[in-house]
């Protein structure tokens, strides 16, 4: 049998490559930062990671993730409700919902997770789900595994999100599903009127704040701060493995009922294992250090600004991406934008 499939594969692998979009693993020999070393030993600016507070080389971070490998040991052999719970788990969901200013919040191995198994968990197909044309692979997927009725709207599209309510009026519950952030363009998505629509037309509203969170509002806290939306938002999901230390783990947090549920309900959270300890621990101390300063939201905010400043953006639809972080020093950037304008002269796309 495989003979046949095989020749099937090796004939779309090549037409990936054709298209130019076969994926290659760039191999790093040095832990994640602004400045990497990729085999075979170049040293070279990380512009493309989602390391947005520059934690994923944090000493402090590294120091809580050995204390609590040694203090509650290295796996969990188990999903939460059987013998998975510890009480840095319950300390961690607790630390999520005070960061977030909601009522509880429920840990999955990754957000890929926790947008997978909410819809499912809470909907059935007397509901209807309300998404964003460019929401992430993962909540799109989730939206698949539930049978609630689906709607989409053209990105941001307010006028485009009000007719699907209003469509939806013929549905039991209706709920908004939006990234905070969308990662290909960054923009941040309008949560001030995508709530007050929700509002308007007695609509739940889920915000995945895994680009968004540690990043957008006054003091990094997501997309409730930036738009002034606290107890507005219905439910949030977010990672641990992006602006939050970069390790990894997901999260659900939001009104207890619904979080509740989930615990009861949804299936990776009954299905998979749990995080390990030493991420779980070392995700504490994330939080904490998020609530004894702004230090590295602050900077992460200058150094956007100088990256701003600096660059020459080419006319039309022309579109470059960069991920800048807190770990990034201003001589980096200034690097990166000399780079930029190098590249864009010899191109002439700028002068
Ligand atoms: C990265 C990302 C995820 C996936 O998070 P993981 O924890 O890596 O699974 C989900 N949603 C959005 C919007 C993301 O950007």
């Amino acid at each position: 049998m495989y003979g046949k499939f095989q020749q099937h594969l090796a004939a779309e692998l090549q037409s990936i490559d054709e298209a130019g979009l076969y994926k290659r693993e760039r191999i790093i020999t040095s832990p994640q930062r602004a400045a990497i070393k990729v085999a075979p030993g170049d040293d070279v600016l990380n512009f493309c990671a989602n390391n947005y507070l520059g934690l994923s080389d944090s000493p402090r971070l590294q120091a809580a993730a050995t204390r609590a490998m040694q203090e509650h040991g290295y796996g969990m052999s188990s999903v939460r409700f059987i013998c998975g719970t510890q009480d840095l788990h319950k300390e961690l969901e607790a630390s999520i919902a005070r960061y977030f200013h909601t009522d509880d919040a429920i840990l999955y191995g990754s957000c890929f997770d926790a947008n997978g198994g909410l819809f499912e968990a809470l909907l059935t197909s007397e509901d209807a789900i309300i998404s964003d044309a460019l929401n992430h692979a993962s909540i799109i997927d989730g939206v698949r595994l539930c049978k609630a009725v689906r709607y989409r709207y053209a990105n941001a599209n307010m006028d485009e999100l009000e007719q699907c309510l209003q469509q939806a009026q013929a549905q039991r519950f209706r709920i908004i599903a939006t990234d905070g952030v969308f990662s290909m363009d960054g923009n941040v998505a309008p949560m001030d009127k995508i709530c007050e629509l929700a509002e308007k037309y007695d609509a739940l509203v889920m915000v995945d704040e895994s680009h968004s969170a540690g990043v957008v509002g006054a003091t990094g806290r997501g997309v409730a701060e930036q738009f002034d939306l606290y107890g507005r938002i219905d439910i949030f999901t977010g990672t641990l493995g992006k602006a939050f230390g970069g390790a990894m783990g997901g999260f659900t947090t939001g009104r207890k009922e619904i979080i509740d549920m989930l615990r009861q309900r949804s299936r990776p959270y009954l299905f998979s294992n749990s995080i390990a300890p030493g991420i779980v621990g070392a995700s504490i101390e994330m939080f904490k250090m998020l609530e004894e300063s702004t230090e590295l939201h602050d900077r992460l905010v200058a150094n956007v600004s100088r990256f701003r400043d600096k660059t020459v953006v080419p006319k039309g639809q022309a579109r470059i991406r960069v991920q800048l972080s807190a770990g990034h020093a201003p001589e980096h950037i200034d690097r990166a934008v000399e780079a930029f304008i190098k590249v864009g002269r010899e191109l002439k796309v700028i002068d």
